[in-house]
């Protein structure tokens, strides 16, 4: 890498990396609502083989790890992430049998049927929920469950500026009852779904991220796209805030049939 000339691409990608790296979650989520979803989750012998797709820094794969007793292995794209994830896991002493691996969720290379579940909270857009709940489906044991959260519209009418934000983002960004039906036509009982309470998004998502956006800001002090970055954080903030009644994450839990 050194040898490259950086591209802008490169380094917006580092620089996005370094900011979230320094959180302890990169989405919304929280060690409640981990533990919920996988209260839907029967069978999980001691021999599970687990998922953890789009990883991060490993936030939820802890808590997969503290109440589960199978092999996790878990997929991010980004190495800085996956060192973090696996010096973490150590420090827990669940090396032994959660490993972070760098890979992509376009490419998976987990053997077909070996999986009793594959998770994956505030990543499988990076795919598309209904590409992903399709390709994936065939690393799973029959009987395996897939476990994801997804960016999901509250409501029939949303307004303009959220809308159009979404529409940038995410256009696959939809309503509960599509995801499920999308869910249950990719091949697997839609067991349950449920919305994510807004302290996944304030407390544990947000509102760690002004004093990382300062330290930031302080370092790249000048950096036009360093103040970009936060600048775009920023408004992603406040647009929650703003239209956390329209739209929201939700867990959405199938079994394979
Ligand atoms: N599950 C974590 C991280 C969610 S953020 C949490 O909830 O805190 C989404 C993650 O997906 C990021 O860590 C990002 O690096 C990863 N990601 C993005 N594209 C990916 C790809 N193609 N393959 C694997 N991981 C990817």
């Amino acid at each position: 890498m050194s040898n490259e000339i950086k591209t802008i691409h490169d380094f917006d990608f580092n620089l996005i990396c370094e900011y979230f790296s320094g959180l302890e979650r990169q989405g919304p989520g929280s060690p409640e609502i981990t533990r919920k979803a996988l209260s839907f989750i029967d069978n999980l012998t001691p021999d599970a083989k687990i998922a953890d797709i789009g990883c991060g820094t490993g936030g939820q794969t802890l808590v997969l790890a503290e109440n589960t007793e199978g092999q996790i292995t878990a997929i991010d794209f980004f190495s800085k992430f996956i060192d973090i994830f696996n010096h973490q896991m150590q420090e827990h002493h669940f090396d032994n049998r959660v490993k972070g691996i760098v890979g992509d969720m376009n490419d998976l290379s987990f053997e077909e049927e070996s999986l009793d579940l594959i998770w994956s909270e505030g990543a499988i857009y990076n795919v598309g929920y209904e590409r992903g709940l399709n390709e994936w489906r065939k690393y799973l044991k029959t009987g395996g469950y897939i476990a994801v959260t997804e960016a999901t519209w509250f409501t029939e009418e949303r307004p303009k500026e959220i809308f159009d934000f979404w529409n940038e983002s995410y256009p696959e960004i939809d309503t509960i009852p599509v995801k499920v039906a999308q869910m249950q036509q990719a091949g697997y009982i839609p067991v349950a779904t449920f919305v994510l309470p807004e302290n996944t998004w304030t407390e544990h998502f947000y509102a760690p991220q002004p004093p990382v956006q300062e330290a930031f800001l302080k370092k790249y002090a000048g950096n036009r796209m360093a103040i970009d970055l936060i600048d775009s954080q920023r408004h992603e903030t406040q647009l929650y805030y703003k239209y956390k009644e329209y739209y929201g994450y939700v867990f959405y839990i199938g079994k394979k049939i």
